[in-house]
């Protein structure tokens, strides 16, 4: 739960978006009707809000007073205002900490807040990397961004960008400057192209020369922005970027992952699978295949319903994910059936490993309603390196198979 306070004194206004944003975020709204309460609840309580909704007239503040005093506590904005002009508009970027404004129009108005809220607070996890010489202007450009709330890390040239880059391997967008020292914004967006692809990785180039525009999307960068920009068009080509990038991840997820779970799929696990399996076999790199299933699932399904078996399903693939490293595979094969791949491990320390995964199923145990449902799961392994994955993968099928004929919630090894 996250907090929003809003200041609104219009009660038709304030009751609908205090119900929505409640309905569909996992947020909690406060909300008061004047400067007064506001000054009294900002200094009275922990200041903890999230992000705060401001009507820029209110009874006790005709001139947007409220912005002011808001922001002056730290808090990020956002305005929202019945009359629109180029004067209010001006008015509302002149303020620092603005993160947007919304004209109240009605339901439409309501579905750009909500959504303008939940990209504002899933910014917290993405890092960009603005890179700058001119320090004025970086520090402004991270500003921007802090005020939406990304993780912002800063770079004065090239050559420290991407030496940020190898450090923060999940830094997803880069705002770089045309003019810097030792490598400037053209070469950064090469050599970074040379190992992050455009989906990967946003690039967005700026300067003052509008040449540099092609230049920078030919060299790779997604977009390009030229100086001087308002605060306005900035979010507003950041906002895009960072969409381009999460679509482009949903598809891959949905042809990648098992709906239910989010494991990988089938499918992925052989298509990335066969590469680990040579890339390990070249290397001369110990790798394990398991075999894992859920005992008598069908009982479950049986005796709390198909939806409480998801649920289930959903509780153990939690377990398997949280147990293993990024660079291994967990996937779901079909029904209560998972298949594992675990690189770089040492055969010794294997059945180690799949036996703590087989106690903490048995411990965990999945709450649905008031009920908690038991389950085990039986684990087969082989470390023994083969000529190819599927092998390796019979094997920990066959391994599995005497795991079940053993009595099930034990782990049997090839070893
Ligand atoms: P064993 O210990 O021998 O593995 O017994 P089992 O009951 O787990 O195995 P069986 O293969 O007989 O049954 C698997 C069940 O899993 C049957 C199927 O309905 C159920 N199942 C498969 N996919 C799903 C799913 O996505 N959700 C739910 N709830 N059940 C599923
Ligand atoms: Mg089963
Ligand atoms: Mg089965």
């Amino acid at each position: 739960m996250y907090r929003v306070l809003m200041v609104e004194d219009s009660r038709f206004f304030g009751t609908l978006i205090k119900k929505r944003i409640q309905s569909e975020l996992q947020a909690e709204v406060r909300w008061v009707q004047t400067l007064s309460e506001t000054y009294e609840l900002l200094n009275s309580t922990a200041n903890d809000f999230f992000i705060a909704l401001l009507d820029l007239n209110l009874p006790d503040a005709p001139n947007g007073e409220i912005v002011d005093m808001v922001i002056g506590k730290g808090i990020p904005v956002i305005i929202f205002t019945a009359e629109y002009s180029e004067e209010v508009r001006k008015y509302i970027w002149s303020k620092k900490n603005v993160a947007d404004y919304v004209i109240k129009e009605g339901a439409p108005t309501i579905g750009y807040i909500i959504s303008l809220i939940r990209r504002i607070h899933r910014n917290r996890l993405i890092k960009v990397l603005v890179a700058d010489d001119s320090e004025p202007f970086r520090k402004m450009v991270c500003n921007l961004l802090r005020v939406h709330q990304y993780s912002v890390f800063e770079a004065a040239d090239g050559a420290e960008a991407l030496k940020m880059m190898d450090e923060n391997r999940d830094i997803r967008m880069v705002v770089s400057d045309f003019g810097m020292p030792y490598m400037d914004g053209i070469q950064l967006t090469k050599k970074i192209r040379k190992k992050h692809s455009r989906e990967q990785v946003a690039i967005i180039g700026v300067s003052a020369q509008e040449s540099m525009s092609v230049r920078f999307i030919k060299s790779g960068a997604n977009d390009f922005i030229r100086k001087p920009f308002s605060s306005e068009e900035f979010y507003c080509r950041i906002t895009q970027n960072i969409e381009m990038l999460e679509h482009i991840q949903k598809i891959k997820d949905l042809s990648n992952k098992d709906y239910l779970t989010a494991l990988y799929n089938r499918r992925y696990f052989f298509e990335v699978g066969h590469k680990l399996f040579a890339n390990a076999k070249r290397h001369n790199m110990n790798i394990t295949v398991a075999m894992a299933d859920i005992d008598f699932f069908k009982q479950i399904n049986d005796s709390y319903g198909h939806d409480a078996g998801d649920e289930v399903l959903k509780r153990i693939s939690l377990i398997l994910k949280n147990r293993f490293r990024e660079s291994d595979i967990v996937s779901r094969f079909g029904g209560e059936e998972f298949c594992i791949l675990a690189m770089n491990s040492d055969p010794a320390q294997s059945f180690g490993l799949f036996e703590t995964v087989r106690k903490t199923v048995e411990s965990s145990g999945t709450c649905v309603g008031d009920k908690t449902i038991r389950h085990t799961v039986s684990i087969g392994i082989c470390t023994e390196a083969a000529d190819c994955l599927a092998t390796m993968i019979r094997r920990a099928d066959l391994m599995l198979y005497k795991a079940k004929k053993q009595g099930r919630n034990c782990v049997v090894s090839d070893r």
